[in-house]
This record gives C-alpha cells, sequence and structure tokens, in this order.
C-alpha cells in the first residue's frame, strides 16, 4: 500500500466515477420516470470525476486552489448521494439547509487555504463535514421500512466510510503530509473512497433495479383499475392453496363474487362511474377480508376470493360481511351475488371447486340476486 502513488489512486477513482456516472446516467434516462433521485444518483460520479480531476492534475492553477476545489466537488458527490436517497425514497431533497451548510464549509475550507494554510484543518473540516452528511443518510436510509439487499449494502458503505473517515480524523498529526503524501494512512484513506463510492454507486443501481423490479411484478400480478390481484394471480394464490391442502389436509373456501345488474349500472350512470362502482366494491371486499385471504379480478365485473384454512360456516359469514359492507348507503354502493365453495378433500380438484362456486354463484342468481348460495 505504501508503493501506491496518490495520485494514480485519485485517477482511477475518477475513472471509476467515469464509468458509474455513464451507468445511472443511462438508467436516469431509459427507467421509468416515476423513479426518483436518479438524477442526483448520476450527478454524484459526475461531480466526483471532476474533483478527482482537480485533485491530481498538476494544471495550471495552484495546486491550493485544486485541493479546495476538489474537496469541494467531492463532497457536493456525497450530497448529491444523500439528495437521490431522499428523492429515490419520494421525500423532498431537503436542499437549502444542507447546502447552506454546505457553503459554510467550502468558506471554512477556504480559509485554511488562504488565510491560515493548514492541510491538516482541511482535512479535519472535511472529515468532520462528511461525517455529518454520511450520518443524515444513514438515517434516513435506516428509517425505511423497505430493508432489502441494496439499502443494506448502502448502508454498509456508509458505515464503513465513517469508521474510515474517524479513523483518520483521530490519526492526524501537526507534521502530517500533504494530500499527495504516499504515507500508509493516507493511501488507506485515498483508496476507502474508491471502494465506499463503488458501493455506494452500484448499490443506488441496484436499488432502482430492485425498484423497476417489484413494479412490474406488481403491474403482472395485480389489476390495473381495482389494485386486486388479476386473474393469472389469483388462480395462482388458489393453485398454491389447493397443494397445500392436498398435502396438509387442511381445507380452504372459494368465493365467486358478481356485481348485479352490472351492465344497467353501466347504461344509466356511464362506464366510468362503473368503473367507480368497481373500485369501490373492491375496498369494501379488501376491508371485510383478513390479512391471509386473496381476493382477485376474475374477470369484468366477477370476483375471485380465496380463504385459506378455512370451512363453509366461516365462508358464509365472510361472504355475508361482504355483502353488508355494500349497503351502507355509500352512493357507489351496488348488490352482488356470492357463490361459496370449500375444498372437500384429496380428490376435488380446484377445477371442480372453480366450477361449483359458479354454479352456486348462477344459483344466487335464479333465486333473485343480492344473496349467497354454497356449491
Ligand atoms: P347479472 O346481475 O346477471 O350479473 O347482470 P349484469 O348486468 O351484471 O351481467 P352482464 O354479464 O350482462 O354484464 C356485465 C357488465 O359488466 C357488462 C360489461 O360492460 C361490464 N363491465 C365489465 N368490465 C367492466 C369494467 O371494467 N368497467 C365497467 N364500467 N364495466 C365493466
Ligand atoms: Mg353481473
Ligand atoms: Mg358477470
Amino acid at each position: 500500500m505504501n508503493s501506491l502513488d496518490p495520485r494514480s489512486l485519485i485517477a482511477l477513482g475518477g475513472f471509476m466515477a467515469l464509468v458509474m456516472g455513464i451507468v445511472l446516467g443511462f438508467r436516469r434516462r431509459y427507467y421509468p420516470r416515476n423513479i426518483h433521485g436518479l438524477g442526483y444518483w448520476a450527478l454524484t460520479p459526475a461531480s466526483m470525476l471532476w474533483g478527482a480531476f482537480f485533485y491530481a492534475a498538476p494544471g495550471p492553477w495552484p495546486p491550493e486552489l485544486g485541493r479546495w476545489l476538489g474537496h469541494g466537488l467531492l463532497l457536493l458527490g456525497f450530497v448529491s448521494f444523500h439528495f437521490g436517497c431522499r428523492r429515490f425514497f419520494d421525500h423532498a431533497a431537503q436542499a437549502r439547509p444542507i447546502l447552506l451548510i454546505y457553503g459554510l464549509v467550502l468558506l471554512g475550507l477556504a480559509w485554511f487555504v488562504v488565510v491560515a494554510p493548514s492541510y491538516r484543518v482541511q482535512l479535519s473540516l472535511f472529515n468532520c463535514a462528511l461525517l455529518a452528511l454520511h450520518t443524515g443518510t444513514l438515517y434516513f436510509l435506516l428509517r425505511r421500512s423497505n430493508k432489502n439487499f441494496p439499502v443494506r449494502m448502502v448502508e454498509f458503505a456508509l458505515v464503513l466510510h465513517m469508521a474510515i473517515l474517524f479513523a483518520r480524523l483521530v490519526t492526524t498529526t501537526p507534521d502530517m503530509g500533504d494530500l499527495l503524501d504516499a504515507s500508509l494512512i493516507q493511501n488507506v484513506y485515498i483508496s476507502s473512497y474508491l471502494v465506499i463510492v463503488l458501493l455506494l454507486l452500484i448499490g443506488a443501481v441496484l436499488m432502482a433495479t430492485d425498484r423497476v423490479r417489484s413494479e412490474l411484478e406488481y403491474m403482472a400480478t395485480h389489476d390495473a383499475l381495482t389494485g386486486t390481484l388479476n386473474r393469472r394471480a389469483i388462480l395462482g394464490f388458489c393453485a398454491d392453496e389447493h397443494e397445500r391442502s392436498m398435502r396438509y389436509g387442511q381445507s380452504f373456501s372459494l368465493m365467486m363474487i358478481d356485481l348485479d345488474h352490472f351492465k344497467a349500472v353501466n347504461d344509466t350512470h356511464g362506464h366510468q362511474h362503473g368503473d367507480q362502482v368497481l373500485v369501490h366494491f373492491a375496498g369494501c371486499t379488501r376491508a371485510a377480508l383478513r390479512r391471509a385471504d386473496r381476493s382477485g379480478r376474475y374477470g369484468g365485473e366477477e370476483f375471485l376470493v380465496l380463504l385459506p384454512n378455512t370451512d363453509t360456516d366461516a365462508a358464509l359469514i365472510v361472504a355475508e360481511r361482504i355483502r353488508t359492507a355494500l349497503t351502507t348507503g355509500h352512493a357507489l354502493d351496488c348488490a352482488a351475488s356470492i357463490g361459496v365453495t370449500h375444498w372437500c378433500g384429496p380428490k376435488d380438484t380446484l377445477d371442480a371447486m372453480l366450477g361449483r362456486a359458479d354454479a352456486a354463484l348462477y344459483q344466487a342468481k335464479a333465486e333473485g340476486r343480492n344473496r349467497i348460495c354454497v356449491g
């Protein structure tokens, strides 16, 4: 580590930032617009690339100015990362107070470049500011309920970096060298940025990818109008439950629900009103079900409800709860007929159950609608 040249390390960091910037930039361009924060995350490596340039390039400007700009841009990159995390979880960036503090830190750094030059104080001030910023980002992420691997990875990278920043803070000495001093601790310190920034940005890319995946998964399994499961998804849950019953012998029930005279609702009040009635119906059904129960849109105005670990008597109580939930006097209330059936033992198939629920539903229709029949 001692033989490493800090300038090469910084250049390597700049190259890595360039690659990650391109990756994040493309993500921002091609990912759905409702995934926020990608722009801020893409700014992080862009800012760091310029920071690395001013740190390491022996430009025509004085090296102190290059160092100050480098510090400013590197810190701005982490500020941008913080904003990205907040926006990703649909929180306001709260840019004003943070940018105000950022400005003060820049002024403080300038003071210790121009008025009372000291690399040691610059480094300490920079590390304290970064420690405070990381604490804020970490605190924000820890309070999110969504704790998947990418979020954990970003949290881990932040904690690791905070430990390194703290170690650098307490190991500064009055006779310490400059930024480009190739001491072991300085090389470890500079290298840590390479690793941490890479972890943070990969974490950000994974967070965005995971969000896209879960949104696509939601779209593939849920009905766009009512938000209940779609036909394929509810049938999948029914098949799983049937398999469980075959293995463990516990019964479950199915409910087929069809809204009464729904064509007349559309014809009288219009299709949009009909849509709202469907949404209202789906909400009432959801509210009447237990956590383990599932409801899904089986067809136009026909819904299938799965009641795991439930016999017919219990299913009838739930069915009645749904039926009465639709008669509370709400403007979008509508009547429904319900066919109920339960798993009758190892010889019973899912198709047979669906057939019985459907037959019971038709019986309810035939007996005058707005009622429940068992099949
Ligand atoms: P019944 O009491 O016998 O069930 O009579 P019904 O009028 O409810 O039954 P029918 O099957 O004749 O009509 C169902 C209607 O549901 C026809 C169709 O236009 C309407 N429908 C299906 N999907 C939607 C939807 O997404 N939105 C709206 N507004 N209407 C829908
Ligand atoms: Mg109907
Ligand atoms: Mg129908």
